[in-house]
């Protein structure tokens, strides 16, 4: 079996057999991978801290025909502390549930934007969703949407009131909404503007009203919605 050694971050996992894991991990060098940790589920397993979501580490994968079986691990970080807030946890679950369905191939960009993601929520004072909202705006981006414009998607001409068109995933005017389109109120599509330019480790700067952060968030897991078909995870 040949060894491959890949930067990775835990994105779930199944138990298999007695003490067994599959995980998958999303790698840089590889993108979506599918590996079996050993006898992991031990109480005295030597990589038992890389079986949980969110470790990212160095993964030695012998990759096998069938299945790859992880050989060593060298954890860099756990963001262990995320379990210490409930609202945060899940936001991180939610991110990387996202990219465990959009993401299909090594993509370095997306690799880093995970890790300052988690990095955020584990270690600074941010408000509700910024992190993943930020997130799911630089997703569309990747995906070819562009979110963040003064003109009309479909005519071309300057935007005064905005609509969200879900069925094109891009803003119109009044003219070219559709029944279904999402109105966004100044406040609102200021707030997008301002988490697309922001950096992960300047978020903490950021204070929405309640209001307009429930609401932003609306937008974008909807826009989620039905651009992929799957719904973003929440803690309800
Ligand atoms: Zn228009």
């Amino acid at each position: 079996m040949a060894s491959t050694k890949v930067k990775g971050i835990v994105l779930g996992g199944t138990n298999v057999k007695e003490k067994d894991k599959i995980i998958k991990l999303y790698t840089l060098e590889k993108g979506p991978m599918s590996v079996t940790l050993k006898g992991v589920r031990g109480d005295k397993a030597k990589y038992k801290a890389a079986k949980e979501i969110f470790c990212f580490g160095d993964f030695v994968i012998e990759e096998g025909k069938n299945y790859s079986i992880v050989t060593s691990v060298d954890i860099i970080d756990n963001f262990y502390m995320l379990s210490n807030n409930i609202e945060r946890y899940y936001e991180a679950c939610a991110i990387l549930d996202i990219v465990s369905k959009v993401a299909t191939e090594p993509n370095t960009a997306l690799f880093i934007e995970i890790l300052e993601a988690l990095k955020t929520l584990c270690y600074d004072e941010v408000g509700k969703y910024n992190v993943i909202d930020k997130f799911l705006i630089s997703i569309f981006k990747a995906m070819g949407y562009n979110f963040i414009t003064e003109n009309c998607s479909s005519c071309g001409g300057k935007l005064g009131a905005k609509y969200l068109n879900l069925e094109i995933g891009e803003i119109v005017c009044p003219a070219c909404k559709k029944t279904n389109s999402l109105p966004i109120s100044d406040a609102c599509f200021n707030a997008l503007k301002i988490l697309s330019n922001t950096e992960y480790d300047k978020l903490p700067t950021i204070n929405f009203s309640l209001l307009i952060g429930n609401q932003v968030h609306y937008l974008l897991t909807t826009n989620y919605e039905w651009r992929t078909g799957y719904k973003v995870l929440s803690i309800v």
